[in-house]
């Protein structure tokens, strides 16, 4: 069920009249479904979503949709757009952290160029004291993903993190390697259909590796993201903290914008630092179906307000 339910939801987004038809539907007034997981469309709106996420207490990182582009000006756009984005962030005041995905900076179309774009944002970013998350995508990109981290690190870009997926078979060698850097890791499950080659298919062996993954980072890293809505990981992050001695300053949770808010605002309210990641833009449909995958009852709702706008 649990695999079997991602690979359904990955087949239905690429479906193209689906697409369509939550195009018109999802994004179309304050009340519309995708506004469940989306802040808006428009950078205003993210900015406006991020007021609201801090006066709740709460630590942000945005993310401008987009991803699996296919030529150079796509990449070249969405650069300019995250360098656009890191302005009106600081002209805001809010929180100054994104996250970003290589495809969407280019590295389907060439590898070196996508190294240049990441640098034309890293660059002001560093300036402006900026930190930046690259997104794990697809198990075709973990290895390539992670050397473009390497390179960028090795050239003394500091302010800068990766995303490691517990399901992958590789990730705990991977997670070393991250630590013998001492460079920053989130962790999450993995949002992506991937076969049983390379990751865990069932959720108890998914959950498995992630509490070793977690206490590995807890232990040995720098500043770890534990970043899962799942009760039983936060409770096993918070109890080896507890017996290691490890203060809450030393590690933050992350969650989804728009899921769980129940227990954002009470791990907030227990003295944990809680960063909510608020992704917009235009391109949110490949989010949006990833998170219809992860919980198939978030069908149920998509269905009836579409009924209800229809
Ligand atoms: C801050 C953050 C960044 C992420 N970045 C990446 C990334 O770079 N690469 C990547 O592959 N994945 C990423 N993910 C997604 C992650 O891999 C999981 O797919 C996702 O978090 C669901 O797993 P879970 O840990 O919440 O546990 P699950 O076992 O899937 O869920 C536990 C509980 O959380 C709640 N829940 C989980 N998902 C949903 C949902 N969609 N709607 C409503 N309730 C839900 C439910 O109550 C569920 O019972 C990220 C997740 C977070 C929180």
């Amino acid at each position: 069920m649990y695999a079997g339910a991602k690979a359904f939801f990955y087949a239905l987004s690429r479906s193209s009249a689906l697409k369509r038809l939550a195009s018109t539907y999802g994004m179309a007034s304050d009340e519309s479904f995708a506004r469940r997981f989306i802040a808006g469309e428009r950078i205003d709106e993210a900015i406006a979503a991020a007021k609201r996420i801090e006066s709740r207490g709460l630590l942000l990182t945005l993310d401008y949709l987009g991803e699996s582009v296919r030529s150079l000006e796509e990449a070249n756009a969405a650069t300019r757009e995250y360098a656009r984005l890191l302005d009106l962030i600081v002209a805001s005041g809010i929180e100054r952290n994104v996250s970003l995905k290589l495809t969407q900076l280019g590295i389907d179309v060439d590898r070196a160029t996508c190294v240049d774009n990441l640098r034309r944002i890293l660059d002001p970013a560093q300036k402006h004291g900026f930190y930046v998350r690259i997104d794990m995508e697809d198990s075709s990109y973990t290895e390539v993903t992670l050397e473009v981290f390497e390179t960028l690190w090795q050239q003394q870009y500091r302010n800068l993190g990766v995303a490691l997926q517990a399901y992958l078979h590789r990730t705990e060698k991977d997670v070393r390697r991250m630590n013998e850097l001492g460079a920053r890791v989130r962790l999450v499950k993995g949002a992506y259909k991937e076969p049983a080659a390379v990751a865990f298919q069932k959720k108890s062996e998914v959950d498995a590796s992630f509490v070793t993954l977690m206490r590995l980072l807890l232990d040995e890293g720098v500043y770890p993201a534990i970043a899962t809505h799942d009760p039983a990981m936060i409770e096993a992050t918070k109890a080896h903290a507890r017996e290691r001695g490890i203060a809450s300053d030393r590690y933050e949770f992350q969650m989804l914008y728009g899921i769980r808010r129940d227990l954002q605002t009470a791990l907030a309210a227990d003295g944990y630092r809680m960063r909510i990641y608020v992704p917009f833009g235009k391109q949110w449909f490949p989010y949006f179906m990833r998170r219809l995958g992860e919980r198939p009852a978030n069908v149920a709702f998509v269905l009836k307000s579409l009924v209800r706008e229809a």
